[in-house]
C-alpha cells in the first residue's frame, strides 16, 4: 500500500508506554466485549433466522435515529477468552523505536483512510460518521469493555467506540499465521473499524441485546454473521482505497490471505489439529475470503447483508 506521506489520523491514542499497569486509562467498567480472532464453543441453532430477519430489516432500513442512539454500554460477544493462547506474546515493541513509530504512522494512515471512506459513505446516506479512536497498547489494556491482553487479539469496544490494537499482533499474523504484508495489517484494522460501523448503525447493540437470551450455539452463529459483515465492510473500504490508486500489486491478495489464515477452521486446525464447526464464531477461511472479496468487488453496503440467508 502506498501509504507514506498521506494523512495520518489524530485519533490514535498511544498507550504503549504505560499500558500493562492500571493507571491512567479510565473506563474499566464491566461488559466484556471483545472480538478475538479465534473462538470456541458451540452447538446448533435455529430461532436465529427469525431474529436475523428483524435485524436485517432494522439495519438495511438505515434509520438515522439508530446512529445517534447506539453504542452505549458495551455488550457481550462470545468467546470471551483470548483464543490465540499459545502465542509467545509480550515481545516489546517499545514505543519510540523507529520501527514502532513507523508502525504507528502506518496505523494512523490506515485509520485516516477509513475515516475518509466511511465519512463519505455515511454522507451519501445523509448520515454523519463519527470517527472511532484507535488505542495502541502493549501487553495489557483496560477498556470500557474490561481488561484485555495481547493474547485476545485486536478488538473493538462498543462501549467507548475504540479499536484496541497491540501491534505485536502483526508480527504474530506474519510469523505464526502466515499472513504477511502491509495490506494484511490494513485489513485487520479495517475489519475492526467495520465493527465500529456496525456499532454506529445499531447492529452491535442489537446483537448484544439479543444474545443475552441466546444459547451459545445460536450466539456463535450470529457472531459469524456479524464478523463476516465486518470482513465485507473491510472489503468495501478496500474498494474505495483501491480507487485512490494507492494499492500495490498483491495488496488485495495479502488481505485475502489474512482472511484465510484467520478463518476458524484454519486456526483450529493449526492450534488443536481438528475443527469443531459448532464453535466457529468468526467464519471459515472460505467464508471470510468470500465476504471480504464481495465487499471489495462492489463497494456496496447492500452486498454486505450477511444477516439473512446463507453465508
Ligand atoms: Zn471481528
Amino acid at each position: 500500500m502506498l501509504w507514506k506521506g498521506r494523512r495520518q489520523s489524530d485519533n490514535v491514542e498511544d498507550e504503549r508506554s504505560d499500558s500493562g499497569g492500571g493507571g491512567g486509562f479510565g473506563g474499566g467498567s464491566p461488559g466484556q466485549f471483545r472480538i478475538p480472532i479465534g473462538g470456541r464453543t458451540g452447538g446448533g441453532g435455529s430461532i436465529l433466522l427469525v431474529v436475523l430477519v428483524v435485524l436485517a430489516g432494522w439495519y438495511f432500513g438505515f434509520d438515522p435515529s439508530q446512529i445517534l442512539g447506539s453504542g452505549e454500554g458495551g455488550g457481550v460477544l462470545p468467546g470471551g477468552g483470548g483464543q490465540i493462547t499459545d502465542n509467545s506474546g509480550g515481545q516489546d515493541d517499545g514505543a519510540g523505536t523507529p520501527a514502532s513509530d513507523e508502525m504507528k504512522q502506518f496505523v494512523a494512515t490506515v485509520l485516516a483512510e477509513t475515516e475518509e471512506t466511511w465519512t463519505g459513505i455515511f454522507q451519501s446516506q445523509g448520515l454523519k460518521y463519527e470517527d472511532p479512536k484507535l488505542v495502541l497498547f502493549s501487553g495489557q489494556i483496560r477498556s470500557a469493555c474490561g481488561s484485555a491482553s495481547t493474547a485476545a487479539g485486536p478488538f473493538y469496544c462498543p462501549g467507548d467506540h475504540k479499536v484496541y490494537l497491540d501491534t505485536t499482533f502483526f508480527q504474530q499474523l506474519d510469523q505464526q499465521f502466515g499472513a504477511s504484508g502491509d495490506f494484511a495489517q490494513a485489513y485487520v484494522i479495517a475489519h475492526e473499524v467495520g465493527h465500529h460501523v456496525q456499532n454506529l448503525t445499531g447492529i452491535l447493540p442489537k446483537f448484544n441485546q439479543m444474545r443475552q437470551s441466546m444459547g451459545e450455539a445460536e450466539a456463535n452463529q450470529m457472531s459469524v454473521r456479524i464478523e463476516l459483515q465486518a470482513d465485507c465492510f473491510a472489503g468495501v473500504w478496500a474498494h474505495f482505497t483501491a480507487q485512490k490508486g494507492i494499492l500495490e500489486q498483491g495488496d488485495i491478495e495479502e488481505a485475502l490471505n489474512a482472511a484465510k489464515q484467520i478463518g476458524d477452521d484454519t486456526l483450529q486446525k493449526k492450534m488443536q489439529g481438528y475443527v469443531v464447526p459448532e464453535s466457529f464464531n468468526h467464519g471459515t477461511s472460505q467464508q471470510r475470503q468470500t465476504w471480504l472479496a464481495r465487499g471489495y468487488k462492489s463497494g456496496k453496503l447492500s452486498d454486505c447483508n450477511t444477516l439473512t440467508g446463507p453465508v
